[in-house]
């Protein structure tokens, strides 16, 4: 057996980005001794980096705007497919709990008439997004962590001890959700990445809130922590993840030089103005309005540009369109030649905004080209194109607990759960849905585990199961070579080159447009990974290792890219983030399926017993029909668009 040092919580937040900071004050809010525990450094997380704003229809620039509004945005921009309880809570919730950042000390861009500012962005009716500048996920995470620190400080005041209800390991990261005799969570295995010390935090209930899985694809905005850890750590615990084939690529990230490319360009260039032309000079996304929104959009260019003094009489121009169909339209002028030198297309601020408005609007931006591209936004365009940027695929939930379906005491909340955004998530839209189901997942994780009480109900990891975890975890040291007189003589794997031949798979033959034949090469090619992935060895020992990281990371990547490759090949339509070149309309019949990735052995065995053989099996289930109520608040020809005859008729 195993010895380690093992701590009692109630509940553990595993990730400290947006979701789950809001998750751990929820829970420790409601009583619940609380562990959050993060893979990087408390604050480093994907919310920081996020830039331009977060969604909510408080109605301070355009006093039309109110939730049903940004519900229908929200149904519109995933296509239909959202679990539309979740899309609804979330439109009705946002502005709560905006103004509750602001209570929290926040610091907004303000209106002229002092109230907190918001922006457009694409596929928003209406100006939404609250923002600080374009840093606004620093001042979220700031606000959060500040909280959480005054919580401390209340209850370092009450008991003498700052950690005694809410605590913070940071840099550890979780391997495995662990569960009792009875398959009831009872807590997570983990280990300290800088002396690799292995650990167990019991608690009845986890809150999965560790963001996406974008280190899977080459060309990306996302950085290291995005390795699909907590989509992985679902799957294995036997959580089902939901409709993984939606992954978006944002239309705009750096395409040069190449050190840099796929670092995000944000949205808010062109919600404040800024214009997507083609090599000839030609603003190219009037070419490229689809017809289910034929008539939001502005037909010429005098009519978008007259868009942003007087959005009530014109309609909004094309480049605001939802980021799936900006992403494609790039996509196909760079296919067909007319792209900027470096492959990319132009956005250009330059010649819309005088200097100084660029500097003070976009600060960011015009930092990050200075430095990396050498590149003076205020006086020359940007070259642009897609980057993998976010997963709408997750773990599947329900929409008013954040509950999973099937693991007792399993929740999620932000970037992995699935669900909310549907096809395509619309941007904005993710700071929201942290900060709305971070709450209500640390809510209903609380009142859960603490229903158990202090005493010996409460569920105690099996033993065997930690014992197979830290096994799990020292396997990549023993995969040193052959041990003397061994039949197989091949030396270990390298885990950043299983990486690197990963990333370019994903995105060769799983990416921005996808065709049958090679994603079945895709799915050939993960397994050979997979199998050589179960040597990849490394030196050293455990104090702060890389790639011992990267080696245990790597099964997680596998897992959910596996996951990508199966649902992206089941579907057979285009739709949102989702482009099939060789099935390229959108199809009614499909708007009713989710598909549900789970593990064939559901014992969830690290190595299976043919890893040739996929792990992951796919199930069809029909979407829960939409309340009438929430159905009419859309034009019936609108709903024609989308809904199958019976769904119209029922
Ligand atoms: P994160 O903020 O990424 O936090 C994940 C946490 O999980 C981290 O603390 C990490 O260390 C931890 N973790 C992961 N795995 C493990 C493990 N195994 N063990 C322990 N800890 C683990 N959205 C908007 O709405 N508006 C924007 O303007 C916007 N701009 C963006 C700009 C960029 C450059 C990027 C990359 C994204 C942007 N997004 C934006 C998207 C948004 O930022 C993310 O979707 C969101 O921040 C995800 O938050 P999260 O709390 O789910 O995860």
């Amino acid at each position: 057996m195993t010895q380690l040092e093992r701590q009692q919580w109630d509940v553990v937040v595993v990730g400290a980005g947006g979701a789950g900071l809001r998750a751990a004050i929820e829970a420790r809010e409601r009583g619940a001794r609380t562990a959050v525990i993060c893979k990087s450094l408390f604050g480093k997380a994907h919310t920081v980096m996020a830039e331009g704003g977060i969604a909510a229809s408080m109605g301070n620039v355009n006093s039309g705007d109110n939730w049903q509004v940004h519900f229908r945005d929200t149904m519109r921009g995933g296509k239909f497919l959202n679990q539309w309880r979740m899309a609804e809570l979330h439109a009705r919730e946002a502005p709560d709990r905006v103004w509750e950042l602001e209570t929290w000390g926040a610091l907004f861009d303000r209106t002229p008439d002092g109230r907190i500012s918001q922006r457009n962005f694409g596929g928003h009716e209406y100006p939404r997004l609250a923002h600080v500048g374009d840093r606004t996920g620093l001042e979220l995470i700031r606000t959060l962590q500040q909280k959480i620190v005054a919580l401390q400080q209340e209850d370092f005041r009450e008991s003498g001890d700052y950690e005694a209800r809410l605590k913070v390991f940071q840099e550890c990261t979780v391997t495995r959700v662990l569960k009792d005799a009875d398959d009831r969570v009872a807590g997570t295995f983990c280990y300290e990445r800088e002396s690799g010390r292995f650990f167990v935090l019991e608690a009845p209930a986890v809150v999965l809130a560790t963001g996406g899985i974008g280190k899977s694809f080459k060309v990306t905005s996302n950085s290291w922590e995005y390795t699909g850890d907590g989509h992985a750590l679902a799957l294995l615990a036997g959580a089902p993840l939901l409709n993984m084939e939606f992954v978006q690529f944002h239309p705009t990230g750096m395409v040069w030089p190449p050190s840099v490319k796929g670092i995000l360009v944000t949205e808010s260039v062109r919600g404040d103005g800024g214009v997507l032309r083609n090599s000839e000079g030609k603003r190219f996304m009037f070419d490229y309005v689809p017809d289910v929104f034929k008539e939001k959009y502005a037909q010429s260019e005098e009519e978008g540009d007259r868009w942003y003094e007087d959005p009530d009489s014109n309609r909004r121009p094309p480049e605001l369109l939802p980021r799936d169909e900006v992403a494609r339209a790039i996509n196909s002028e760079v296919k067909a030649g007319r792209g900027s030198p470096h492959g990319g297309v132009f956005l250009d601020v330059s010649t819309r905004m005088p200097a100084e408005t660029i500097r003070r609007r976009l600060p960011s931006m015009y930092h990050q080209f200075k430095e990396l591209a050498d590149v003076d936004i205020t006086a020359e365009a940007m070259e642009v194109g897609p980057t993998c940027h976010y997963v709408m695929g997750g773990v599947a939930v329900d929409s008013d607990t954040a509950a999973t379906r099937t693991v007792p005491g399993l929740y999620a909340a932000g970037e992995v759960a699935g669900g909310m955004h549907g096809s395509n998530r619309l941007g904005g839209n993710s700071l929201s849905d942290l900060l709305v189901f971070g709450r209500r997942a640390g809510l209903h994780a609380a009142r859960y585990a603490i229903g158990f009480g202090a005493g010996a109900a409460r569920p105690r990891p099996d033993t065997a199961q930690v014992d197979a975890a830290a096994a799990e975890a020292l396997r990549p040291f023993g995969a040193q070579g052959p041990e003397p007189g061994a039949t197989d003589t091949r030396p270990p794997e390298n885990p950043y080159t299983l990486h690197q031949e990963l990333q370019q798979t994903m995105n060769d033959l799983v990416g921005i447009i996808r065709r049958a034949p090679e994603m079945e090469r895709a799915l050939e090619k993960l397994a050979d990974l997979r199998v050589r992935a179960l040597r990849a060895g490394v030196g050293g020992h455990r104090q702060f290792n890389p790639g011992w990281h990267l080696a245990l990371d790597l099964r997680n990547m596998l897992l959910v890219s596996e996951c990508v490759a199966r649902a992206a090949l089941e579907r057979t339509e285009s739709r949102g983030g989702h482009t099939r070149e060789d099935c390229p309309s959108m199809e009614r019949a499909w708007r009713r399926a989710n598909l549900l990735c789970q593990l064939t052995d559901p014992s969830g065995a690290m190595a299976p017993a043919d890893p040739t053989q996929g792990q992951i099996s796919l199930v069809r289930e029909t979407t829960e029909p939409i309340r009438p109520d929430l159905l009419g608040l859309f034009e019936k020809e609108e709903l024609v668009k989308y809904l199958t005859e019976e769904e119209l008729l029922s």
